[in-house]
């Protein structure tokens, strides 16, 4: 791994050699919210924000997008991106670049995602530490680090008037090499690049208490409890859209005269249609099975099939709720849930 400074007056410059090779996706103020979209110029994006409302899984897994197209006469036209599109994400959230790694088992499980797969591999993700992480972020409760390395090419932490850079894997050491700006670190900027660690890990104020919380769940699947958690649940599915790791999708066939396109759109399990079987049967009849299976499947199914909790601690489920179901309390009030209720 290499260290390295790059002045802050200097990031725009890199931007811009990146620019004409890359689609660059970065942090863009759109009123009131911070969205990942592509940029033209460095001063599109802006740097001082806390998250993104909806993760960058969207640029690697849109909320609707065109699998293949067809026409009557039977021809089937295959639609996939082009492959030297080259895309960097820059000023990712370490939370939301492990996220991609999570999705990353999912799409190469079973049966490899073709679509999804090419756009990452043509991707880098210049991460941004967070220096002062949101009210309802856990990340240090999942395995994570607000200036975490998981996932990312390159890792820029805020210190001061200088970010400090490391090159995790080779595309980011190659980035870094290409442009000029970069430094090498001394020790004085090694010092100033731990205390913002330190700092940004003693703001993190919330947290899951995660030890043995596979058992604990499998104990109290059948409790009254789900039914208490559930009943203020409206079942809008947000939670799910805005969850960097959650990944499930529906297809359709939109289809005009004796044309059509299958497209795949976001799906939510928290959502009554999406265990609804042709039989008119659904094994998930009422929220508190849907929203039962979405704790389970962050903090017991996932652990057991991929050994990593399937949430990076974002807060992002909380923050956005419109009844305020805090995932953390769910978690946290479960240990304490006795086995017979
Ligand atoms: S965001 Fe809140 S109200 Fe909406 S489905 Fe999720 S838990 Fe229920
Ligand atoms: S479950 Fe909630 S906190 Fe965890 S990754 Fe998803 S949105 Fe973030």
């Amino acid at each position: 791994m290499q260290e390295m400074i790059i002045d802050k007056g200097k990031i725009n410059d890199f931007i811009n050699q990146i620019i004409p090779d890359h689609i660059v996706f970065a942090p863009v103020k759109n009123k009131d919210i911070i969205l990942f979209k592509p940029i033209k110029k460095p001063d599109e994006m802006t740097l001082d924000y806390e998250n993104s409302r909806i993760p960058p899984k969207s640029i690697y897994l849109p909320q609707t997008e065109t699998l293949f197209r067809f026409s009557k006469d039977k021809n089937i036209t295959l639609e996939t991106p082009k492959k030297d599109e080259r895309t960097l994400i820059f000023g990712i959230r370490p939370c939301d670049a492990k996220s991609l790694k999570i999705l990353d088992q999912v799409f190469t499980g079973e049966h490899e995602d073709s679509l999804y797969l090419s756009k990452r591999k043509n991707s880098i993700l210049v991460g941004l530490a967070c220096h002062n992480p949101c009210l309802n972020c856990f990340c240090t409760s999942v395995n994570g680090s607000p200036t975490g390395t998981d996932g990312l090419d390159v890792l820029l932490t805020d210190i001061g008037d200088r970010y400090y850079v490391e090159s995790i894997t080779k595309k980011g050491e190659k980035i870094v090499k290409n442009f000029a700006g970069f430094k090498p670190a001394n020790k004085e900027d090694k010092k100033k690049k731990e205390k913002v660690t330190k700092k940004a890990k003693d703001n993190i104020k919330r947290h899951i208490k995660s030890e043995k919380l596979v058992p604990i769940l499998d104990s109290i699947f059948e409790n009254k409890y789900w039914e208490e958690i559930a009943r203020t649940c409206l079942g809008c599915g947000i939670c799910t859209f805005l969850c960097p790791t959650c990944h499930c999708f529906d297809m359709q066939d939109e289809i005009v005269g004796d044309r059509g396109a299958r497209i795949r759109v976001w799906d939510s399990c928290m959502y009554s249609e999406y265990t609804m079987q042709a039989s008119g049967y659904n094994p998930r009849p009422n929220r508190m099975n849907r929203i039962r299976n979405r704790v389970f499947h962050k903090f017991n199914y996932f652990p057991k099939n991929n050994q990593v909790f399937g949430c990076v601690g974002c807060g992002r489920c909380i923050t956005e709720c419109p009844v305020n179901i805090d995932i953390i309390e769910i978690v946290n009030q479960a240990r304490e849930v006795k086995k017979d209720e």
